[in-house]
């Protein structure tokens, strides 16, 4: 049962990040800022996140309710959390660091089926918040870390989270030293009052302390700093101290957060808590090294994505594409440019309304298809890529991306005008885009969650290309995939006859992984199977995304 101590000297420390008030404040950059501040006092952090749906995992959910669905090197399919976590703490994650509500019950039925609780009675508490805690430790042992960060989703008061809450409380009880608690409250400022309230931050707390905690920190969201007399009034009502309750407005970037923290003491303030020593003083050379380019930048980057998943009711959200944006930024801000991003709906491109909206796209300085599934806005996209690839405007397809592209090619450059993907015309005659034979099966037993070809795969690069230069020469590359369909076999030949180039492959060639067009016949015409954007870090930003927005540079209008 709880808290595992390894070594008399090594104890593992556990950090929960909790959200108070509402959600959608920035839990999530706040438990990756805390990972990066803790690596920069020389710890060895991982992260854990706890989404209370009852899904299995994040694959089977619409990303206009959920955000982007991130996929993990072992192919698990979780929530943009976990890209934060990865981004910020430059590391990968394996799936044992993401529970759900689902997949923690069906662990502990499973047990039950299997007698693994001998004969005993199996009951909500103890045995959900049991296989929670046991998660955690696994993830941590698996790390090796020294002081695992998890985020606990939903906020306090919640029917949902409850049982997670009450993992934290018999953690502490257990081991009270290497368990420590931050709360992520919000501070309105009413128009009408143009005043800070403390009271709703208040209340959170207290429903905290209901479940038997007090937290050992809160980070005050709000548009504005926390004013001295509101910290003293949060200190005062909540039992803290006021040094413990961290100012965190509203910023530009999520990246000057771990050193906003740092501003006010926060990794000495979380040592303390744990009863840990700090390894070294912090050291942040490296992280403001690139938030110090992205206030520097001097020149524009003008991108436009194209996509679907960008409304819900009246909302513009861009959360579907999180990974494609801060992939975007990486790569923009280590080229010293600040991107611009203009989302332009596909549907918009489609019709006779839409032949005169792509002239619109002469402006951009270069194109960007993301990943996507279904047919509503396929005819715009493949009008988007088609105007891109004859205006020669640097074109970077992602997984749909990339079979559109190839579908695009098949009926502009090969006159094959039925080209299409199975997955919108499984009856056309060229089927370019194809299903792979072991999804046919799942399919058909309607059987769709995990029928993808996901996670990390292995890929060839051809010499002498785009791709092959991008990797700096790189012979094998290993990218994280999120498909059913592939670039059908059969037609590979001829496209290539055609002047398409596949530079990158699956080891044993029947798989294509990369298409592009040579450099004399377009600048940047290049598109993936896989998804680059998933692996794209501030401290490494992405390959293909570097050459793409040098690309576009270099078109600047
Ligand atoms: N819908 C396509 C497929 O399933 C592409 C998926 C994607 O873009 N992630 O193969």
């Amino acid at each position: 049962m709880p808290t595992k101590k390894t070594s008399a000297s090594r104890r593992k420390k556990y950090i929960f990040v909790v959200g108070g008030v509402m959600s959608g404040v920035g839990k999530g950059i706040t438990a990756s800022s805390i990972g990066v501040i803790l690596q920069a006092r020389g710890f060895k952090v991982t992260a854990v996140k706890i989404d209370p749906y009852v899904n299995i995992d994040a694959g089977t959910m619409n990303p206009t309710e959920h955000g982007e669905v991130f996929v993990l090197s072992d192919g698990y399919e979780t929530d943009q959390d976990m890209g934060n976590y990865e981004r910020f703490l430059n590391v990968s994650i394996p799936s044992d660091n993401y529970m759900t509500t689902g997949r923690v019950y069906l662990a502990v039925i499973e047990k039950e089926r299997n007698l693994k609780y001998k004969g005993k009675c199996v009951q909500v508490v103890p045995h959900i918040p049991l296989e929670v805690i046991s998660r955690i430790q696994k993830a941590s042992e698996k790390a090796d870390a020294d002081i695992t960060v998890i985020e606990i989703g939903g906020t306090v008061g919640e029917y949902e989270n409850v049982l997670f809450i009450e993992a934290v409380r018999m953690m502490e009880l257990q081991n009270p030293e290497d368990v420590s608690t931050v709360m992520v409250s919000y501070l309105p400022v009413p128009s009408m009052l143009g005043e800070m309230k403390t009271k709703p931050t208040q209340h959170a707390v207290r429903a905290l302390n209901s479940n038997g905690i007090q937290p050992n920190v809160i980070i005050a969201r709000s548009s504005k700093p926390l004013d001295f007399v509101r910290k003293e009034k949060i200190a005062l009502f909540c039992n803290m101290r006021p040094e413990n309750v961290i100012s965190a407005p509203d910023i530009g970037s999520i990246y000057d957060v771990p050193i906003n923290f740092e501003k006010d003491k926060l990794s000495d303030i979380l040592l303390k808590s744990l009863h840990l020593t700090p390894k070294k003083d912090s050291d942040l050379s490296e992280w403001k090294k690139f938030t110090t380019k992205t206030k520097n930048a001097t020149k524009e980057v003008n991108i436009a994505v194209v996509g679907k998943y960008f409304s819900t009711g009246d909302f513009v959200l861009s959360d579907a594409y999180i990974s494609v944006i801060e992939a975007l930024k990486h790569a923009s801000y280590t080229l010293g440019a600040k991107p611009k991003l203009t989302w332009l709906s596909a549907e918009e491109f489609e019709g006779a309304e839409g032949k005169k909206n792509l002239k619109t796209l002469a402006k951009y300085d270069g194109i960007l298809v993301p990943g996507g599934f279904g047919s509503r806005g396929i005819e715009g996209k493949l009008a988007v890529i088609h105007f891109a690839r004859e205006h020669k405007i640097p074109y970077f397809g992602l997984c749909y991306g990339m079979q559109l592209a190839v579908i695009e090619f098949a009926r502009n450059v090969l006159g094959l005008k039925d080209a299409n993907t199975a997955e919108i015309d499984p009856k056309s005659k060229d089927l370019v885009i194809d299903i792979m034979p072991d999804q046919k099966k799942k399919m058909k037993e309607e059987n769709y969650g995990g029928t993808m070809r996901l996670g990390s795969y292995t890929a060839l690069l051809q010499k002498e290309t785009l791709a092959r230069k991008a990797y700096n020469d790189e012979e094998h590359i290993s990218e994280r995939h999120r498909h059913r369909y592939e670039v059908n076999p059969e037609y590979v030949e001829r496209l290539k006859q055609a002047g398409l180039v596949f530079s990158g492959t699956s080891p044993d060639g029947i798989l294509m992984e990369i298409a592009e067009l040579p450099e004399k016949i377009h600048p940047f015409f290049l598109s993936t199977q896989f998804h680059p954007e998933l692996q794209s870090r501030p401290l490494a930003p992405h390959p293909l995304f570097v050459e793409f927005i040098r690309k576009s540079l270099m078109q600047k209008k």
